[in-house]
């Protein structure tokens, strides 16, 4: 079973918020299709592993661990009652080719080397057999979850590798594994060893940023604001001014990760399109406080728009989103 849910990682959060609100350079265009790309190689991952079962395993995904000076990030974490497997998710389309000398697509070396970095993050994990005091075997596999992908390998090297044809079958003998009282007690006590992702993300020039609010359905600037929603003059789209500003919030904490959150500073932000007053009620709604009157910075309390939404309990007449939608009692 799943313990934790997969978000998008914090890095492609960051270049998705930026390219709704600026032009992104080449290679900015270029990171946001890697990290899209790897993201949907994860969810089909998960989606596989739903169909194949894994009610026998105990899986984390997508966690980061710091274990003595060692950082490592895990695509998926699977426990069972004596063993730790780390799946490497990898969604590489194309002809590729795997030998002593590293890999290579179409006949150009690449940098990346995929097993290597699997073996090591599984080396890594073996500092928990003193640590924990358990005693686990560990093993890791490189999972190509994309149909298009090719390998030619020489015997041999295809080991710990899992291709997409083979995915569903690798899974299903996974789970004829058994999580009991140890696998139980080890995913309790690998908790301790996780940390919020530590990626360190380029710094944006505000000047770049494009202000003010948009269309959740079309990205367009252009809109008509009422009272309490506003109406997209491209696509007609009805957004209340609520949600609307929450996405506001959620774009200035990924742009600006680093830097500590303001209601001035989201005033500019979204081009005063609230009432000072209004700002400050919302954010301590959706936002944890810290600091004093003078200097206070808040801090989004979830960095998915509908859990923070419905944990929050934002409801309202004007939603046309039923999930949202305010019900007349
Ligand atoms: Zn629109």
């Amino acid at each position: 079973m799943f313990l934790n849910s997969r978000t998008k990682p914090k890095e492609l959060k960051f270049y998705e918020a930026l390219n709704r609100r600026c032009r992104l350079s080449q290679e900015e265009e270029r990171k946001l299709a890697v990290l899209r790309k790897g993201y949907e190689g994860e969810r089909e991952y998960d989606s596989v592993f739903d169909e194949a079962g894994h009610e026998n395993l105990l899986i984390y995904r997508d966690v980061w661990m710091k274990i003595e000076d060692a950082t490592l990030q895990i695509d998926a974490l699977i426990i069972t009652e004596n063993s730790l497997i780390v799946n490497e998710i990898k969604n590489y389309s194309g002809f590729y080719s795997f030998d002593n000398d590293g890999w290579m697509i179409r006949d150009v070396q690449i940098s990346a080397d995929p097993l290597a970095q699997a073996s090591r993050t599984g080396n890594k994990l073996l500092k928990l057999r003193y640590l924990l005091q358990q005693n686990f075997s560990r093993q890791f596999k490189v999972i190509f979850v994309n149909p298009e992908f090719n390998l030619e390998a020489a015997p041999g090297y295809d080991r710990n590798i899992i291709k997409r044809s083979t995915l569903r079958h690798y899974m299903k003998n996974l789970n004829k594994m058994y999580a009991g009282p140890q696998a139980y007690e080890m995913s309790e006590q690998i908790k301790e060893f996780f940390i919020d992702d530590p990626m360190i993300l380029p710094e944006i020039d505000i000047n770049r940023i494009r202000l003010g609010n948009y269309c959740f359905n079309c990205g367009s600037f252009s809109l008509e604001m009422r009272k309490f929603y506003a109406v997209c003059r491209a696509c007609g789209s009805k957004e209340t001014l609520e949600k609307m500003f929450v996405r506001g919030l959620m774009d200035y904490s990924f742009i600006f990760w680093n830097e500590p959150m303001t209601s001035s500073k989201i005033g500019t932000f979204l081009m005063d399109s609230l009432k000072p007053r209004t700002i400050r009620r919302m954010m301590n709604t959706y936002c944890h406080k810290s600091g004093d009157s003078r200097s206070t910075s808040y801090k989004i309390k979830n960095t998915e728009l509908e859990k923070l939404l419905l944990d929050n309990n934002y409801t309202s007449k004007y939603e046309t989103d039923i999930r949202f939608k305010k019900v007349k009692l």
